[in-house]
């Protein structure tokens, strides 16, 4: 039988990025809370669910989470509120 796979544990998803190409850094994509779905680059936060895709190779896994996912607990715990608002206030700049 397989062991069960806990997505809260940053080794495990890791490990999703095995098999995908991404034009991120599968280890910075992973510390943001990010998973690998198998396919393309779409990534899955393992704690609000939030999905994210068409990555350009710039961008920044927290700041794309912050940006589309403000109220993930994840991001808010190991990020912090005012990190959050900072990436809110620059999406309101145009
Ligand atoms: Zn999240």
């Amino acid at each position: 039988h397989r062991k069960p796979v806990n997505m809260q544990n940053l080794d495990e998803r890791l490990n999703t990025f095995a098999r995908v190409q991404h034009p991120i850094d599968h280890e910075l994509l992973a510390k943001a809370g990010f998973y690998s779905k198998g396919e393309g680059d779409e990534v899955i936060c393992f704690r609000c669910g939030g999905g994210l895709k068409d990555w350009d190779p710039e961008d920044n896994p927290w700041e794309e989470h912050a940006k589309y996912y403000p109220g993930c607990s994840f991001l808010l715990s190991e990020k912090g509120q005012e990190f959050v608002n900072t990436i809110q206030l620059q999406e309101r700049k145009y």
